[in-house]
């Protein structure tokens, strides 16, 4: 019998769609290859959910698998299935019209990636075009088709080459399924990075790629290496979306092994959290916590997350920045959608409800798998810390949501021992009578501990919490409370930690030294801001405080040492009235106004030398500190 055959015309719009896709999209061709491998997937799918359903048949699921086929000389490659195969009318109805979400959308968003940039895989799946990205590597391509369930090994053959028209044609086959035939383009030596797809290693490569965690085998030729030698198949995906299977099955070393691979670290992970979302959003994830430190953690182009976003086992990107916020981009992992679009736009991800949900999912349990590290394995969360808490912190400044939870993850020096400690650890300590939680900003611990601001909590017993990192500066902008305690920095403004049964006797040293701190306010006013009696200070004579808004002595430090031209931010310096030599300078007021000029030069550059600083005028102050000395 010759078939015979029906030529039908593409409908308007599905013409135009293809003429998109085959002559605007120029790079990623090989995703054409992601697309029919889905697409197989997908009817292999529906087998075992047809054999669910319908008892009549018998399909032996260990069998269903993805062939993938070449021809050298004729330049032809084959995508089979034994999936669920179609009928003439769904050949029709699924291969011979598009324009599911309309050409004009995909011209549209077409238009919009070529100007601003963008990828193109996520294009043709949002408008399911899949099928048709075929025609980016394809001269011709044939479909020939037979639907499960059907008693003869009649099949229906759909052709086309890509313009205005295709035609169906009778044919048979042996199984149900289907066979997508595509005759290769000619290589063109000049487009750039063009693959040869009848190569077997640049399949093997794609496959990999894009289509490694299929669940079904997609099988290849091994090419003979001598003629006679028997053909040997060999299968290309690991098929192993270790993410899909079920927790208790699942080896220590797989889970490592995977991260390995797909991290490209060598240490062992942290720690590893997977867990399957039901219910309105349904995925699976699977999401590790690095213990070293990446290289490009701090490099401006890499600062999104790194977790790989599947849908439904298919890649579709491996940094997808909506699933995890920018201060989590150390995590590594994978999250596998059930129910997204065969991949969405970057822009659509960036507006989708779901991913959002997503989102707010997988950051909550990676605080709370690190909360659990911080409480359980100390040893293991300082090193982690140590990676990674620089990032982390921006959390506390970016995350209105988090900001408590992730203020909880931090661990900081402090004035009570060695022992890195957490603003829980503080605030479990508190003794009665301390309302506030105290925090000092140093350069490092050393300077931090010698500083006279210290020394009224030394001797309360108040513990203040030594912050040292650059970051901590803008960290504390937001971090302003903790369990609904102020924090406080104790070289900012003014403190009274005195007892109020001391007041009185103060009050009285207060009024009596009144002239000397008004001849010190006098002899200083240039440079610093205001002279005032201090309420922090037991050992020291002096001290020097930011006023309420100033910039802190530290952050001036910090930002001269890159080289900016800060100028010197004016102080407030306080005095201890019960310091003997504040005592000795308010005898001195009157007598001799030379010498307690210098001693008011003196005690400002003293003060200055004790925070970490240099005096003002050093030539000025050993000039002064030698002629003391001399008697
Ligand atoms: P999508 O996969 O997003 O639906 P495609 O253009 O990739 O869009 O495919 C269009 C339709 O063609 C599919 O939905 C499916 O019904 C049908 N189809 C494609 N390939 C196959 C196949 N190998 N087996 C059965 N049906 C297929
Ligand atoms: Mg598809």
């Amino acid at each position: 019998m010759v078939p015979t055959t029906e030529t039908i015309p593409f409908q308007a719009e599905t013409k135009k769609l293809l003429d998109l896709v085959i002559h605007s999209l120029y790079t990623h061709k090989e995703i054409f290859l992601r697309e029919l491998i889905s697409n197989a997937s997908d009817a292999l799918d529906k087998v075992r959910i047809e054999a669910l359903t319908d008892e009549e048949l018998s399909v032996d699921l260990d069998r269903l698998k993805i062939r993938l086929e070449v021809d050298k000389d004729k330049r032809t490659m084959c995508i089979i299935d034994n999936g669920v195969g179609m009928s003439r009318e769904e050949v029709i109805e699924n291969i011979g019209t598009i324009a599911k979400s309309g050409t004009q959308g995909f011209s549209d968003a077409l238009d919009k990636m070529q100007k601003e940039g963008g990828a193109l895989p996520e294009l043709i799946g949002q408008f399911g075009v899949g099928f048709y990205s075929a025609f980016m590597v394809a001269d011709e391509v044939e479909l020939s088709t037979r639907r499960i369930g059907t008693t003869t090994d009649d099949a229906v053959v759909w052709r086309s080459s890509g313009d205005g028209e295709y035609e169906l044609e009778e044919g048979t086959r042996k199984e149900h399924g289907t066979t997508v035939t595509l005759t290769l383009k000619a290589i063109d030596g000049e487009e750039e990075g063009q693959k040869d797809f009848t190569q077997e290693w640049v399949l093997r490569e794609v496959v990999k790629r894009y289509s490694d965690f299929i669940e079904y085998p997609i099988e290849l030729d091994r090419p003979p290496e001598k003629e006679e030698d028997e053909l040997e198949t060999q299968v290309l995906n690991s098929r192993k979306p270790l993410w899909l299977r079920p927790k208790s099955e699942i080896e220590e070393t797989e889970y490592t092994e995977f991260y390995k691979h797909l991290s490209h670290d060598w240490n062992e992970p942290l720690d590893t959290i997977h867990f399957r979302a039901e219910g309105a959003v349904e995925y699976a994830a699977l999401l590790y916590i690095p213990a070293q430190r990446q290289m490009d953690l701090f490099d401006p182009k890499r600062q999104r997350s790194q977790v790989q976003l599947y849908v439904k086992r298919v890649f579709i990107t491996a940094d997808c920045e909506e699933l995890l916020p920018v201060w989590l981009r150390f995590i590594r992992g994978v999250v596998d959608s059930a129910d997204l679009p065969l991949n969405v736009s970057r822009e659509t991800l960036q507006h989708n409800h779901q991913v959002a949900q997503i989102q707010k999912r997988l950051s909550r349990k990676v605080l709370d798998s690190l909360s659990a590290m911080q409480k359980n394995r100390a040893d293991d969360y300082a090193k982690f810390w140590s990676s990674f808490g620089m990032v982390v912190k921006e959390g506390i400044y970016y995350s209105d949501e988090h900001r408590e939870a992730v203020a909880g993850l931090g661990l900081f020096s402090s004035t009570k021992g060695e022992e890195l400690r957490t603003l829980n650890d503080y605030a479990a300590d508190m003794p009665m009578g301390q309302k506030e939680i105290y925090v000092l900003l140093a350069a490092d611990r050393e300077s931090a501990q010698r500083s006279p601001h210290l020394e009224a909590f030394h001797a309360k017993g108040f513990e203040v919490l030594l912050l040292t990192d650059p970051v901590d500066e803008f960290v504390l902008q937001r971090m302003t409370t903790f369990q609904d305690k102020t924090i406080r920095r104790i070289d900012q403004g003014e403190i009274d930690l005195s007892d109020d049964a001391d007041s009185g006797e103060n009050e009285a040293k207060e009024k009596e030294l009144e002239p000397m701190i008004e001849a010190v306010r006098k002899e200083l006013s240039e440079r610093v801001e205001e002279v005032r009696f201090s309420k922090r200070l037991t050992d020291s004579p002096a001290c020097l405080v930011a006023g309420e808004n100033a910039l802190p002595q530290h952050l001036v430090r910090l930002m001269r040492e890159q080289g900016q031209d800060v100028p010197d931010p004016k102080h407030v310096l306080e005095l201890n009235p019960k310091h003997p030599l504040i005592e000795s300078m308010g005898r001195q007021v009157g007598d001799d106004f030379g010498r307690f000029s210098n001693c008011c030069e003196l005690l400002l550059g003293l003060t200055q030398l004790a925070e970490g600083s240099t005096p003002s005028d050093p030539g000025k102050f050993s000039r002064l500190v030698s002629e003391m000395m001399i008697e």
